[in-house]
């Protein structure tokens, strides 16, 4: 019964079921041979010209929730989570962000969309503030505050990690824009408009629309940012709160940790028509890890659980690259804001395979750096140029 199978040579035994399988694989899913191998390629190995790129260059990551995690898992105290200490349930503590060369970093100050309904959204965003400047107190040695671009680059110049705060939800402000300026003296640098659900005067990309975009209150919101200085960050906010964002700013925006739509089709990510407009502004897209919104489509469809791998996510800098230029991609890990990390990207410490997979696909240098954070640096001082403008008494 099995002699046909039996005459055949080992070698040609362990081929034909493999030729089997991939044309198996192409029949079922429509995927081209080389598509079906992706989720198999090979682990990124650091060189030691990935290491010297990354470790001259400047990472600058748009998003990490640590604050949070403190709160929550640690009773908002660094005596109960030391990170100077491992820290294996956070994705983050020092000894991992200096082996990652973080350089600068902003740190998330977010609270919960429920906060909104209960009218303590600000109290809380000061509290989780007050978290940040505690841990910049507790390891002098490690972080410092930084206000402007300028602070950046000295507190980097001088070996420590430069640190800003980002407000995530425009409920902190609760409806009054002199809020604003409360958050901007206390050193938060961004506000992302929404959270998870759609406010009063802005739309979420994961809720029902309430103003389709924005309303007049929200453009108030945006032109007073521009005035402070604030920069605006359109991660999750409804594609059309984005398009009618970047028609009225009058500064390049941040998406402090979104990623491509075209590669992974999740709502909290960027549709190409807006990857474009970005470019128009001078923004920069910022590229979250977070398996759920880099793994591709068609990999999600089949396993909603999957991981996806470093190589998932460095294909969103690539087609960011591709579509808008190298100019307007920058790194938004979301580390310790997401339940599920791609391969190889598991903790703060793995931020160097990118600055290597980067190498192994051809970019040089100079553009590599632009991708870890001199892009950001760039829309930074762009907003305080823009602060400038508006406040000189000419105008
Ligand atoms: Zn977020």
């Amino acid at each position: 019964m099995h002699g046909g199978r039996q005459t055949l040579r080992p070698f040609t035994r362990q081929i034909v079921p493999a030729f089997l399988t991939m044309l198996l694989v192409v029949l079922v899913t429509g995927m081209s041979p080389a598509k079906a191998q992706e989720s198999s390629r090979p682990d990124v190995v650091l060189t030691a010209e990935g290491e010297a790129v990354h470790f001259s260059g400047m990472l600058f990551d748009g998003h990490n929730d640590l604050p949070w995690e403190i709160r929550d898992k640690g009773n908002s105290s660094f005596d109960i989570l030391d990170i100077s200490k491992d820290q294996p349930t956070l994705h983050t503590d020092i000894a991992r962000l200096k082996k990652g060369g973080l350089k600068a970093q902003f740190w998330s100050v977010y609270v919960p969309a429920a906060a909104d309904k209960n009218g303590d959204a600000l109290s809380q965003t000061l509290h989780q503030i007050s978290i940040v400047k505690s841990m910049v107190k507790r390891y002098p040695e490690t972080f410092e505050f930084a206000s402007t671009a300028d602070d950046i680059e000295r507190i980097v110049k001088a070996g420590r990690i430069a640190s800003m705060m980002g407000v995530e939800g425009g409920y902190s402000i609760e409806n009054e824009i002199s809020n604003l300026q409360r958050l901007y003296d206390e050193g938060c640098r961004y506000m992302t408009l929404t959270h998870s659900k759609s406010l009063t005067w802005a739309d979420s990309a994961t809720d029902e629309p309430r103003v389709n975009g924005l309303s007049d209150f929200g453009k108030d919101v945006i032109r007073e940012m521009n005035r402070l200085g604030m920069m605006v960050d359109l991660s999750h906010v409804s594609p059309e709160t984005m398009r009618q964002s970047l028609a009225i700013t009058k500064a390049p925006v941040m998406f402090s940790h979104s990623s491509a739509r075209a590669i992974c089709d999740h709502p909290r990510n960027v549709p190409d028509d807006v990857l474009l407009l970005v470019k128009q502004n001078g923004g920069v897209v910022m590229v979250n890890f977070f398996s759920a919104f880099v793994a591709p489509t068609e990999v999600l469809k089949k396993n909603k659980e999957a991981r996806g791998t470093l190589h998932d996510v460095v294909d969103h800098i690539d087609h960011i690259v591709k579509l808008a230029g190298v100019d307007h991609v920058g790194i938004g890990s979301d580390f310790d804001g997401v339940p599920r990390l791609p391969h190889q990207l598991e903790s703060v410490a793995t931020y160097p395979l990118i600055t290597q997979e980067l190498l192994n696909r051809g970019y040089d240098r100079a553009s590599i750096h632009k991708i870890l954070g001199g892009n950001m640096m760039r829309v930074l001082r762009a907003a305080e140029h823009v602060k400038n403008e508006l406040n000189s008494p000419s105008k």
